[in-house]
């Protein structure tokens, strides 16, 4: 009969909606299991970031670009899943240094892998003067290309100074005094 296997299904879903762990495939079988951040944003070129991320470092490339200075994202946010390939990888010796699965910020889409070369190149250069103007920092000393937004503890230089504590060039060309 139709109408008890229909009960039984009830009573099924009823006890995975109050045991999530039970639910198949469900992320509270596996601990230490961040959900993914609620609203992504994928950039030009087909990575994301967080919405938040995502909004000031499009401000940045905009910024960017009106100095002539392009900022391409090889990398921003990752599932668990890409964190581990990447983990594994590097622990075998086969890529870069990756950090462990949960442990990265590229998981909670707030880390962005630029492609800067290296600390000689005018995008790098660019980047280390002004990511601290729209909440970016450098986090990683042996990696020039990652750069996490922590708007809340990166501060803003000096008013007229940039974030490496360089003077700002003037806004206008400075007029000669001809009021003598
Ligand atoms: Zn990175």
């Amino acid at each position: 009969m139709p109408f008890p296997r229909l009960r039984w299904s009830l009573l099924l879903a009823l006890v995975c909606l109050l045991v999530p762990g039970l639910a198949p495939g469900s992320d509270a079988t596996r601990k230490r299991v961040k959900p993914p951040p609620r609203k992504l944003v994928t950039l030009p070129g087909g990575e994301s970031l967080r919405h938040d991320a995502a909004a000031a470092f499009l401000r940045m490339s905009v910024s960017a670009r009106a100095e002539g200075i392009g900022l391409w994202v090889s990398s921003g946010y990752r599932t668990r899943w890409q964190q581990r390939l990447l983990y594994e990888r590097y622990r075998l010796g086969l890529g870069p240094r990756a950090a462990r699965p949960g442990q990265s910020n590229h998981q909670r889409g707030l880390a962005v892998d630029v492609a800067v070369g290296d600390e000689d190149t005018p995008t790098y250069r660019w980047l280390a003067a002004n990511a601290c103007l729209h909440g970016f920092r450098r986090t990683v000393p042996s990696e020039p290309w990652h750069w996490e937004y922590r708007p809340r503890t990166t501060r803003p230089p000096p008013v007229d100074t940039d974030c490496l504590g360089q003077p700002l060039p003037p806004k206008e060309p400075a007029r000669a005094n001809s009021s003598s």
